[in-house]
């Protein structure tokens, strides 16, 4: 065992481990991340598939807290790629001289906490025992792969891999014929780039998806030199949105104008690109009637490009628009007018497993070289569940949320003192811009353990009442919307046996910094120090 005890311990060198790292060490804490993957970047360290790239504009998604980072780094694209958000966060550690402190092939195992020393005990894949007085989860909401149990996947004879762990050195798919399993946010992006190579697709589609364009294109230094010569404006707007994302939310009701109102505006903000179309209107959320015609609206559009009926037909989602996440493409719909891509509809012909040679499904193999799986993650819970967390009385955290996440603010869990989780569920996380809203938690996380010291306290815990009422807040406002109401991995559903809950805050990014403010500022509220 390591007999130094360390201040932190940060689990997670995605963009949340690298800001609590950079913010811990600006309180002077003994800090170490641990992190299981080799290199900074999370999410953009795994998610290596053709096309990856952000949804949210880069101007936006990237942090603010060093003015100097904003202003000296160079995005080349509304929405960059996977290897330029990659390059960002290689150079935000160098520059703030982060790897020091970072130990990469690493994974933590286990976290048990000792009543009597108010410390974590830390175990790690490394053999080592650290011991450290809080713990910091960063480990990500979308961080492990959701890999179906498809039987006699084992057997197949080519390679598999999945979107969320994707070879560092690239795959060809020239020549092959390539099975792709899935139709959310990463197939979309993946499956135009893999149908330009592969001789040909097969696209497995459980559930048609809405899809939005990105209408992505290259980002003239005039444009990026306007916004930083008022970055500030830009972020503080963003900020007073309900996703923490510079859109225009229309506060007009769908079903108060007029049908041309409506499609003037859908259209303008189709032409526009990107995620606000779902803001188009205020009511899209609420009412079951409005959300009908953005989604009808969508419905058209697929009709318009895919030239073959069927082919349509069976692409048009039925489900509420923006209840899974709504997705960005480019040239998406487009790919299935290419003679060399197959969509094969697994809801009414379900996967009956894996052969040698390829999948079967409704009644017949489809030949396959390779087989992508984009099925998604466990998301939210997923990498906190499979650390072994024992809190105070030997509580395991997965004991705990056997029946879903309990937290509160998505900051704290009750029975787990000194433990703070980085947009852990319960908080706005993944409804937003995550960037920001990591350094929201980052800088109040930072605040709270400088308040704990101040205080002369070992020990901060959420109290259960506390919890109890942030967890019924949560399940109110999340009965309030329709995103709550389809079989989305925001309430679980795509991982068997998985608790049925909305687990993201979906209150909206403003009321939840106000509530996480209120709290600090009334020594924080619904906390026991100790
Ligand atoms: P992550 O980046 O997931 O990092 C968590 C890290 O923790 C990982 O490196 C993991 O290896 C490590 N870890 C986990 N468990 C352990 C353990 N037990 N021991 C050691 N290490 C561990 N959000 C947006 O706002 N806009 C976007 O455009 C956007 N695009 C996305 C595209 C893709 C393909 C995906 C999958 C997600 C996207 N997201 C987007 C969400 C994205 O996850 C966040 O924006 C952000 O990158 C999360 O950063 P993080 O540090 O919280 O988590
Ligand atoms: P996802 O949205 O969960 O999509 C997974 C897909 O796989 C769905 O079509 C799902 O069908 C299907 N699937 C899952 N299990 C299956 C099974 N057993 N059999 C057949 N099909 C199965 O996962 P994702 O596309 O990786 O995206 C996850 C999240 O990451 C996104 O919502 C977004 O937040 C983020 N992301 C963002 C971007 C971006 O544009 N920046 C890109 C990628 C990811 P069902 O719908 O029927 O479950």
């Amino acid at each position: 065992m390591s007999s130094d005890r360390l201040d932190m311990v940060v689990v997670g060198a995605g963009f949340a481990g690298l800001a609590m790292l950079h913010a811990a060490r600006a309180l002077g804490l003994a800090v170490r991340v641990v992190e299981a993957g080799g290199g900074v970047g999370g999410t953009w360290f795994w998610n290596r598939y053709p096309g990856a790239r952000c949804d949210v504009e880069s101007m936006e998604y990237s942090y603010q807290f060093s003015e100097a980072l904003q202003q000296d780094w160079v995005w080349h694209e509304r929405y960059a790629a996977q290897p330029e958000i990659l390059a960002y966060a290689e150079h935000v550690a160098d520059r703030f001289d982060l790897r020091r402190d970072i130990q990469f092939d690493t994974r933590v195992v286990s976290a048990a906490f000792d009543e009597d020393r108010s410390e974590w005990r830390v175990t790690t894949t490394a053999g080592e025992t650290l011991r450290t007085r809080f713990m910091v989860m960063a480990t990500g909401c979308l961080s492990v792969a959701n890999r179906p149990d498809l039987p006699g996947l084992g057997r197949f004879r080519g390679p598999r891999y999945h979107t969320g762990d994707w070879p560092h050195e690239g795959v060809d798919f020239s020549g092959l014929r390539v099975g792709i399993i899935g139709t959310g946010s990463s197939a979309v992006q993946a499956i135009p780039v893999i149908a330009e190579r592969a001789d040909h697709l097969t696209v497995f589609q459980r559930t048609a998806t809405y899809t939005v364009p990105a209408h992505n294109r290259p980002l003239p230094p005039a444009e990026s030199a306007a916004i930083k010569a008022d970055y500030a404006t830009l972020r503080a707007r963003a900020k007073r949105t309900f996703s923490g994302i510079d859109i225009v939310f229309n506060e007009a009701e769908a079903l108060a104008v007029t049908p041309a109102a409506r499609q003037r505006e859908y259209e303008a903000r189709w032409a526009q690109g990107g995620i606000g179309f779902i803001a188009a209107f205020a009511d899209l959320l609420r009412s079951a009637e409005a959300n009908a015609t953005a989604a009808q609206f969508v419905r058209d559009k697929i009709g318009e490009v895919v030239r073959d009926p069927a082919v349509a037909e069976r692409l048009a989602p039925r489900h509420v628009i923006g209840c899974k996440r709504l997705c960005l493409d480019t040239g998406y719909w487009r790919s299935f007018n290419q003679p060399n891509v197959t969509l094969v509809d697994i809801a009414e012909n379900p996967i009956a497993g894996v052969v040698e040679g390829g999948i079967v499904a409704g009644g017949r193999t489809w030949p396959l070289d390779a087989i992508v799986l984009a099925t998604g993650f466990d998301a939210m819970t997923g990498a906190l569940n499979r650390i072994d967390i024992g809190g105070i009385g030997g509580l395991k955290l997965a004991q705990k949320w056997a029946a879903g996440p309990r937290t509160y603010l998505g900051l704290a869990i009750a029975g787990f003192p000194n433990l703070f989780t980085v947009t852990g569920p319960g908080s706005p996380s993944v409804l937003t811009n995550m960037l920001p809203t990591i350094e929201q938690h980052v800088e109040w996380i930072a605040a709270c353990v400088a308040h704990v010291g101040a205080r002369g306290a070992r020990q901060i815990a959420a109290e259960p009442g506390a919890e109890d009422a942030w967890v019924a807040h949560n399940a109110e406002v999340a009965s309030r919307t329709l995103r709550s109401t389809c079989a989305s991995w925001y309430v679980g559903a795509n991982v068997p046996g998985k608790p049925r809950v909305f687990m993201p805050y979906i209150g909206g990014f403003p009321t939840y910094v106000k509530a996480c403010a209120a709290i600090a500022a009334e020594g924080y509220a619904g906390f026991h120090l100790s």
